[in-house]
C-alpha cells in the first residue's frame, strides 16, 4: 500500500475516559504502510460526509503499532458525533499522521508539557514513548483541570510516573469547592508554579496544545513573563 494513502479504518474499541471524553482505537488495515512520530495528528472523516474533516492528536505513541488512538472531547459537530455515536465496528476515513509537535528526546532536555482539559491528549504519547524506551529525558506534565473528575488518563499517567523516574505528572484544579478533600494544588498554571516545578529553565522545552486561549496564554507566560526564547516553546493550536 502506498504511503500517505487515505484509508478507511475500523473502530476496534471506543472507551469513555470521562463523561464527555472518549478514546477511539482505529485499526490499521492489512499491509498499512505508515511512518509517523509521537505527537503528530491524524485527520478523520465519516464515510457519509467526506467533506467534513477534523484533526485529532494521536494519544497513542509511535511504538503503538497496528492502530491509532485519538481522545476526543464532546464539542462541536465532529467532537459530539464521535463522543456520542462512534462505536466499535464503525469506520472512519483516516488521513495519515502529520505535524511538527514532536518531543525532543535529547538526554539533557526537560520537556514541560502544559495542558488544560483535552489538550493533554498528545502528552500521553510523549510519556508512553519516553517510559517504554527508558529514556533519560525529563518530562513534566503540568495539567490544569476544573475538578478532579476532569482528569483524563489519570491512572495511566500515575502508572507511568511510578515506572519512570524522569517523568512527573502534576495536576492543578481550578474550580473545586472549598470542602473538596483534594490535597493537591489549586488555581491556574502560573509562573511561580512553573518555576517551582522546573529548576533547570535553560534546558527546558515547553509544549502547549489545545484551545487557542490556553496555548496563547502559555506563550505569554513563557516568553513575556519568564523571558525564555522562542526556540524553547512548541505550540499546537486547535482553533
Ligand atoms: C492539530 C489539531 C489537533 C486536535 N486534537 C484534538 C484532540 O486530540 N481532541 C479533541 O477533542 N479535539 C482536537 N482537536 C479539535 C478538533 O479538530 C475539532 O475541532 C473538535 O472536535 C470540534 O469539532 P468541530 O470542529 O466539528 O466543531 P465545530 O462544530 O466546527 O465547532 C467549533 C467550535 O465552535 C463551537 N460552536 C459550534 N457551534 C456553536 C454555536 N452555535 N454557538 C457557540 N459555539 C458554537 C463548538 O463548541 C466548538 O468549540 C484538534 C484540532 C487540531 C487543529
Amino acid at each position: 500500500m502506498a504511503k500517505k494513502k487515505i484509508v478507511e479504518m475500523l473502530i476496534e474499541s471506543a472507551t469513555m475516559e470521562l463523561a464527555d471524553t472518549k478514546t477511539i482505537r482505529l485499526k490499521w488495515p492489512e499491509d498499512y504502510d505508515v511512518s509517523f512520530k509521537t505527537g503528530q495528528f491524524i485527520t478523520l472523516y465519516w464515510p457519509d460526509s467526506p467533506k467534513y474533516k477534523r484533526a485529532y492528536s494521536l494519544s497513542s505513541c509511535a511504538l503503538d503499532q497496528g492502530y491509532f488512538e485519538v481522545t476526543v472531547k464532546r464539542d462541536g459537530k465532529m467532537g459530539t458525533r464521535i463522543v456520542d455515536w462512534a462505536k466499535e465496528g464503525d469506520s472512519l476515513y483516516v488521513i495519515p499522521p502529520t505535524g511538527r509537535f514532536l518531543p525532543v528526546y535529547e538526554p539533557e532536555k526537560h520537556l514541560i508539557c502544559i495542558a488544560g482539559g483535552s489538550g493533554v491528549t498528545p502528552f500521553r504519547g510523549f510519556a508512553r514513548e519516553a517510559t517504554r524506551r527508558g529514556l533519560p529525558t525529563r518530562l513534566t506534565v503540568l495539567y490544569s483541570v476544573r475538578t478532579t473528575r476532569d482528569i483524563i488518563f489519570d491512572t495511566e499517567f500515575r502508572e507511568l510516573e511510578s515506572q519512570n523516574p524522569h517523568f512527573k505528572f502534576r495536576v492543578t484544579c481550578t474550580r473545586l469547592s472549598e470542602e473538596d478533600p483534594w490535597s493537591g494544588r489549586r488555581g491556574r498554571i502560573d509562573t511561580p508554579w512553573i518555576r517551582e516545578q522546573v529548576t533547570d529553565l535553560p534546558n527546558a522545552v515547553f509544549y502547549a496544545c489545545g484551545p487557542t486561549a490556553l496555548v496563547e496564554g502559555t506563550e505569554r507566560l513563557v516568553i513575556d513573563e519568564m523571558g525564555l526564547s522562542r526556540d524553547q516553546i512548541r505550540l499546537e493550536k486547535w482553533g
